[in-house]
């Protein structure tokens, strides 16, 4: 193996650190920060989830609540609680967890959520603001994967990212904040035609499919970034990513893990922008 690994774990435990002490500062001056997280069904995922951002929020000391509901809730129902939560000056952070039931539409739901509580960083307003370069809440992926890259000094501005998966969460504005950055953004799909020929010229290839290990060293470009955005649960119960690791840290020069990568910066952002909405900053 070649590649250094961006270790997401050892990142996120540091900056749950520097943000406990900001959580300290905040309850001086009587802000006690607070995360409503809805949770609707029973999908385990989904429970797990929001157990991983119950223990980190309890970690830095931001309060949260959880509020659990069937998964025959009417749109309804749930919109008249988002309602009531927007409405709380004692709730900073709102996060209904995705996916939702069929017969209610996530569109609604998310637009529903005041643009100044956003923490997942979905609503359309944050999302104008990202594109349009203005600070905001950033998507919790997007903004964890641009961290990790600052944190080892990669390079971003002039280079070519090549991502692969255009979804509203992870692909899309993962390559809107790199086109911010100043990166050349390319990105590649379900429709793409011969992936390999755009791939192989990424000098930061980021990986968003949901399909196990189906990268390997033969879409990179040696020295490449590889960012591995995937989790997929295997049939003995293992995580892994949507690259395969050992194929692709021979060639890369810097890697991230699956589990252990990108999934946990993807908290420690919800925590920042728990925060960041309890500074009342947006
Ligand atoms: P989506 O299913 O919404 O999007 C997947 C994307 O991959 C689509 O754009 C799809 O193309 C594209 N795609 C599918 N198959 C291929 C293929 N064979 N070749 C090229 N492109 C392909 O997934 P998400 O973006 O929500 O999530 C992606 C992965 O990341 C999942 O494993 C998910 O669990 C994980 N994830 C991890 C997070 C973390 O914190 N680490 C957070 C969020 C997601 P098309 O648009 O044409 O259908």
């Amino acid at each position: 193996m070649s590649a250094q690994i961006i270790n997401g774990k050892d990142l996120a435990q540091e900056l749950r650190l520097e943000m406990k002490e900001e959580v300290v500062k905040l309850k001086d001056t009587g802000v006690n920060p607070n995360l409503t997280v809805i949770l609707v069904g029973d999908n385990p995922a989904s429970r797990s989830y929001v157990k991983g951002k119950e223990k980190a929020s309890a970690q830095v000391g931001i309060q949260s609540e959880v509020i659990e509901l069937s998964s025959s809730v009417t749109e309804e129902k749930l919109l008249e609680i988002i309602h009531k939560l927007n409405e709380d000056p004692s709730v900073h952070g709102i996060l209904v967890q995705l996916p939702l039931p069929d017969h209610i539409h996530e569109q609604h739901i998310i637009e529903a959520i005041s643009p100044t509580k956003d923490v997942d960083g979905f609503h359309p307003i944050n999302i104008g603001r990202m594109m349009t370069g203005q600070d905001t809440f950033l998507p919790c992926t997007p903004f964890g994967i641009i961290t990790m890259l600052k944190s080892k000094s990669i390079p971003i501005a002039g280079k070519h990212v090549v991502i692969i998966g255009r979804s509203n969460i992870v692909g899309k504005p993962v390559g809107q904040l790199l086109l911010n950055e100043n990166a050349t953004v390319t990105h590649c799909h379900s429709r793409t035609s011969n992936l390999k020929e755009y791939t192989t010229k990424a000098d930061i290839l980021i990986v968003a499919i949901g399909k196990p290990n189906i990268i390997d060293k033969e879409y990179l470009k040696a020295n490449a970034v590889v960012i591995d955005v995937g989790i997929n649960r295997l049939d003995n119960g293992s995580l892994t990513g949507d690259v395969d690791f050992d194929s692709a840290a021979s060639k890369a020069s810097y890697i991230t893990p699956v589990p252990k990568g990108v999934g946990p910066m993807t908290i420690a952002m919800l925590l920042h922008n728990t925060i960041k909405a309890a500074k009342g900053l947006t």
